[in-house]
């Protein structure tokens, strides 16, 4: 038994493009394999929980891939996943699993994120050559998250402004980091950077956060600190990061 792997993703949610998307996902799969149909022992495709306007196997049966039991289940609910996709494991009765190739359409790169390999792309180099535009498209091109890194200075400088402590003062940093709770938040492929529980993704654009979170990152412990998160992030999810330290500590 050997499974072929495929995926694809719809632009909207109805049925013409279900139809549509899935035979071309066929197709492709059938051509580049040479497969036969007698090959073939059982489609089973898994769908996220934004589409409700067809069923892929329905879709699968229309255009001619009926001769094979077809099953279809909806994922669970998963932070980040991609979008509209339909995945499909196709159980083969081949016998050599490195000869067949895995199917990604329309920009179902990577299997699902959550479950696939951590990937993490470090972009290093001086402020204002262009590391967050490029860390933004690598990270829409892999279909991965850009962590940014500089948000979390920032909260870190807010929560220094809130409680009326001076960024600069080493001393009184120090003594806040304990009770300092930044965490970042991931909804529809955005990050939400978060400071004791409340979303703080706007405040932190501030220019008094700028300047804040600009003196505030010179200190060692808190680089210390947030390095920790950041590896801890890092480790977790894939993602592309940018920023001071990136490539050399984080
Ligand atoms: O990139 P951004 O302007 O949002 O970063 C805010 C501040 O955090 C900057 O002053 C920068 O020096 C600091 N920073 C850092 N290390 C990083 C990212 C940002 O020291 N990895």
């Amino acid at each position: 038994m050997t499974i072929i792997r495929g995926a694809t993703t719809l632009t909207r949610d109805c049925k013409e493009e279900m139809q549509s998307a899935v035979e071309a996902l066929l197709n492709e799969i059938f051509q580049t394999n040479g497969l036969k149909k007698g090959e073939v022992k059982g489609f089973l495709f898994s769908l996220t929980t934004d589409i409700h306007s067809y069923h892929p196997a329905k879709a699968a049966r229309e255009c001619g891939y009926d001769f094979a039991p077809l099953f279809a289940a909806i994922e669970p609910e998963i932070e980040g996943a991609l979008p509209l996709c339909v995945r499909l494991m196709l159980f083969t009765d081949l016998n050599d699993e490195r000869t067949v190739k895995h199917i990604y359409q329309k920009g179902a790169k990577i299997l699902r994120k959550d479950i696939s390999e951590v990937l993490n792309i470090a972009l290093d180099g001086p402020a204002g050559s262009g590391k967050s535009t490029i860390a933004k498209v690598l990270a829409k091109d892999y279909n991965i998250l850009y962590l940014d890194t500089g948000a979390m200075y920032r909260a870190c400088g807010l929560k220094a402004l809130r409680s009326g402590i001076d960024p600069k003062n080493v001393q009184e940093v120090e003594k806040m980091l304990p009770n300092l709770d930044v965490k970042v938040e991931y909804k529809d492929g955005k990050q939400h950077t978060i400071l004791d529980g409340e979303d703080v993704s706007t405040a932190i654009r501030e220019n008094a956060v700028s300047m804040a979170a600009s003196n505030i990152s010179s200190h060692r412990a808190v680089r210390e600190k947030m390095v920790e998160m950041q590896r801890e992030i890092g480790t977790k999810m894939s993602c592309v990061l940018d920023g001071r330290d990136i490539g050399s500590t984080v």
